[in-house]
This record gives C-alpha cells, structure tokens and sequence, in this order.
C-alpha cells in the first residue's frame, strides 16, 4: 500500500507482535488497514493535508486489540443486566440479595441471579426451593452458581417449568430431591435445560440490548475479537440476525466468531455459514460440552476424585455420538471447540480427533479443547502432532481470591495437581496456546488473565511463587496468546493478531508499558483507546 494515512499515532511504545521488531516510532492507517510502521524520517511520506497525527506519551503501549477465545455473548450480556449473588457468604444472604433486587424490577416475569457458590457459604450445602420461597414466591427465580453448571430455582419456576415429582432427569443432567422425592430446587447440566428452556428465550429486543452491554465492555477492555461460544443451556443462545443487524446498524464494534452446538445439523450449519460470514461476523466452528466441572465432580476424570474415590465424574453427552460428530464435522472440514475441564474428557476428545485424522487426513478444520485444566503429558503431545489448540482460560486458576479455598486443590490427585493449567508444557512442546476469559463465568478482563498467567498468583498473593510456578510463562507469550494466537485459532492470522502493514488495524493503546512494568501492575492496567478498522470505538473519558 502507497497513499497518505488517514491517522498516524507517534511516540507510543509498540508491541507489534511476538518476535516482530518494535523499534518503530509511527504507525500509519489507511482505509481500516494499516498502512506502514516505520522511525520518525519515514513518516513524512504518509502525512497529507488531511491527516489526524496523534501523539501519545512513550509509556503508552500500543498494540494489537486482544482476540478473547472464549465467550458467551448473550449470557454475559443477560449476567450484567441482573443480580451478581459472588459476594454473599450464605444462602440466607442470597436469598436476601434477590429479593431487594426483585423489587427494582417489578415489571420483569422472571428474576434471574448468578455467581451464587454454595462452597463457600458456611454450610457448603447446595440450597434448596424452602428458603428461596420465603424471599421470592409470587414471581419465578432463576439463579446459576458461579460455574454456570446448577441451576436454582423457586418453587414459582419449578412450576412453571413442569418440574414434579414424577419429572426424570434427562441424559447426562440431574434434578436434586429432598427425601420424599419432591425436587428440592436444583438442577444440575442438561436437567438445567429443562428451565432455561422457558426462564432464558428472550424477546429480539432483549437480547440486542445483552449483546450491546458486550460489546461495551469488550471495547472498554481493549477486545476487538471473540469467540461466543452458543450452547449454553442445550440451547444456542444468540440470534446471528440480531448480530447481522448490528452490524447493518454499524453497531458491531467487535469480530465475533461464533460457534454454534456441534450436535445440530452439520449440514444446515455449513449453508447457514455462507450467510453470516461478515469481517465482523461469522460462523467458525462448532462447540460441545464433553464433560462439566470439578467444584461438582462431574469433569471427567482418568483417575478418581481425590475427594470423591468412588468417582470419575460423568460425561456431559453419548460419547460415540460425540465421536460420530467430530468425524462428520472434521471432514467437512469444520472446526470444533470441546468443553474439556477434566483430564479424562480430554484424553476422549483427542482420541476422536486422531481417529477423524487418521481417516480423513488433515482437512484445514482447526479443532481446540477448551479449559483443559489438567492433562497428561502424552496428551500434550498429541496436540502437538494432531495439530490440536490449548485453549485455555488463565483466571479459571483463581476463580476465588483465596488460594486455600481453590475448589480445585481437594478435587486433584498429586498428579494432576502437577499438570493443572500447563501453560508451559504446551508452548513448549509447540501446541497452539490461545487465551480467553470464559465471561461470563469470570470477568472479560484481559489483564486479569495476563496477570494469572505470569504470575499463577491469586488475589491473595498465594501460593507464594505461583501455582506450579514452572508453567508461568513470559508476558510477551501471554500476549501472543492473547492476540495471534487467536486470530490463528479462527483462521484469521493473515489479517488479524499483530501490527503489520497490511493488515486490519485492531489497535489498542494502553496506560502503562506492559512489557516493562511489575507483573503486580499488570492487573491494574488501563485501556485508553480501542481502534476497531482503524477507528476508534472506545475512549478513556
Ligand atoms: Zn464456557
């Protein structure tokens, strides 16, 4: 590309890329792209009478807009919009927080809450409909615990769902009953579908304004690009016309990848992706849950339950159903996203994908396992031949603030508490490392993520050193992870990932210089601007 720039920002810190030279003193944009870097002489020939030249203070960074590999759209925007239950240390409070906030919406047909946990309430017992209907009883109550995998509900949402004594538990979820057989109020996976069903269909309007409070805050966050993951409640939640609308509007202010449930129509999918396939929207791959979480032991583990011997947790789906559609979807060439939190669900996974490449070859699809928060290591080098992404989440590692209070710690053996979150191992052994917050389920906060991954701290400053301290890796690879990687992940390293002539110009300029700085400051970093194609869409005001 030849011309003059549009904008040139000058003066900043760069980070262009990993193992790209960031001795550049301008970049200069052009039509969404970016149009030349260079030292302070070569920038004359890109300023024309109509150029904006912006200078920012060396401290600042400036560097590629952040790719969070793993969101879900609609329910983070849902979560922001209704009542946050992380802070309250007992059900009794729970039940408290919902009714004051029932009251501020007297209008709406259901109260949803999220983040309530059980485990760290003082009983550590799961609730149960009896408390919750003293609160909140003529309206119904849907309420997610903190790893989105139960559901709580009130008597109201109970029966307004159908949930009776006589309701059995679909595969692979399960209805929690008091002693005479009534359900006492949770549900736990597939059995959560049965409510969602009716408590999470949203009118259009609705969820435009729950994918518009995303978009906010991703752009507030320095998120240019994401992966929203649909499958939630066994159902895709996440209208793609809503999102084609948005962009019509010109209110997309961010590349969403979206991937919609791998046990639907392979087909119908294929020829819906001829339709949403946007630079700023897309269909990119197909996402399943092969398993649920440790905190209720029902990841998937190839080892029993350190605190639960007689377990080794339970699928989240018919696993040779699985199998048949990983092989459908990797020959035609489609990428897939599977839940994996435990070692064994993993393991599984993999043994699909290298059955699907050993019949069919490698066919262009880019698959991923997703959380992949503990393994083995014949399993990391499995990815690394079959080609499989670690997609991994770093703030899952310090979900609470307390170390000693990590759900994670009774649930794993010796073995497995070596290999959790493996950051390391898989760079080393040359697997594709992507990073994303799992938002809802924890904040978007990219810096939060980059501080856990260098540090392998938590809030409370513990364990000292780390947790396995030897899978901390360096901030410019948590970055990368950040950034081309994930651009890789969804095919887009060509145009996406770093800061490179030529390519779209996702930039984003930070406070502080995250290469120089104290990894304690990482956490408090803030985005002063997000360039989304060369424009700005979010300012620091
Ligand atoms: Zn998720």
């Amino acid at each position: 590309m030849s011309g003059k720039a549009e904008y040139i920002i000058k003066s900043g810190t760069f980070f262009r890329g990993k193992g790209l030279s960031n001795d550049i003193d301008f970049m200069a944009v052009r039509s969404g792209r970016i149009l030349g870097t260079g030292k302070e002489k070569e920038m004359e020939r890109y300023v024309g009478s109509e150029t904006e030249v912006e200078t920012v203070s060396p401290d600042c960074l400036v560097m590629p807009g952040f790719h969070d590999s793993h969101v879900h759209t609609v329910v983070a925007g849902m979560y922001s919009a209704c009542v946050n239950l992380g802070d309250c240390g007992s059900e009794e409070e729970t039940c408290k927080k919902v009714k004051k906030y029932a009251e501020t919406i007297p209008d709406e047909p259901w109260v949803h809450g999220y983040n309530w946990y059980h485990v760290f309430w003082e009983n550590k017992v799961l609730p149960t409909t009896r408390i919750i209907d003293r609160y909140v009883s003529d309206r119904p109550v849907f309420l997610t615990s903190a790893e989105g995998h139960t559901a709580w509900l009130n008597s109201r949402a109970m029966e307004l769902c159908g949930i009776t004594k006589d309701t059995e538990a679909p595969p692979y979820g399960k209805i929690f009953k008091f002693d005479d057989g009534t359900p006492s109020g949770c549900l736990d996976d597939r059995a959560i579908d049965i409510a969602a069903n009716i408590a999470c269909r949203f009118p259009e309007s609705v969820e435009m304004k729950f994918i518009r409070e995303h978009i906010k805050k991703a752009n507030y966050y320095g998120i240019t690009s994401l992966n929203d993951f649909l499958p939630f409640y066994g159902f895709d939640i996440g209208n793609h016309d809503i999102f084609k609308k948005l962009h019509e509007r010109g209110e997309l202010s961010l590349r969403v990848h979206c991937a919609p449930n791998l046990f639907s129509d392979i087909d119908e999918i294929l020829s819906r992706r001829e339709k949403y396939n946007s630079d700023r929207f897309r269909i990119c791959m197909l996402k399943a849950f092969v398993d649920g979480v440790w905190a209720m032991h029902t990841a998937l583990m190839l080892e029993p339950y350190a605190n639960k011997p007689d377990s080794f947790g339970i699928p989240a789906c018919d696993l040779d159903r699985l199998k048949e559609k990983i092989e459908e979807a990797h020959r035609k060439g489609i990428s897939i996203r599977l839940h994996c939190c435990g070692d064994g669900a993993s393991h599984y996974a993999l043994d699909c994908i290298e059955s699907a490449v050993e019949k069919y070859g490698q066919t262009g699809a880019r698959h991923a396992i997703e959380h992949f928060e503990t393994t083995i290591p014949e399993d990391i080098r499995r990815c690394a031949s079959l080609g499989v992404i670690a997609s991994i989440q770093p703030s899952h590692m310090a979900m609470i603030d307390a170390f000693d209070a990590s759900t994670y710690l009774g649930a794993f053996n010796e073995r497995q508490k070596k290999m959790a979150w493996a950051i390391k191992s898989f760079m080393e052994a040359g697997v594709t490392v992507v990073f994303g917050s799992d938002c809802p389920i924890v904040s978007n906060d990219p810096f939060l993520g980059l501080y856990r991954a260098v540090t392998r701290l938590h809030n409370d400053g513990k364990p000292e050193g780390g947790y396995n301290p030897e899978q901390r890796i360096s901030i410019e690879d948590a970055l990368d992870a950040y950034t081309l990687k994930g651009a890789f992940g969804v095919g887009r390293e060509d145009e996406l990932g770093t800061l490179e002539t030529g390519k779209l110009a996702d930039f984003i300029v930070l406070d502080r210089n995250l290469l120089k700085i104290d990894a304690e400051e990482i956490r408090g970093t803030k985005v002063l601007k997000t360039f989304i194609d060369g424009k700005c869409v979010y300012a620091a005001s």
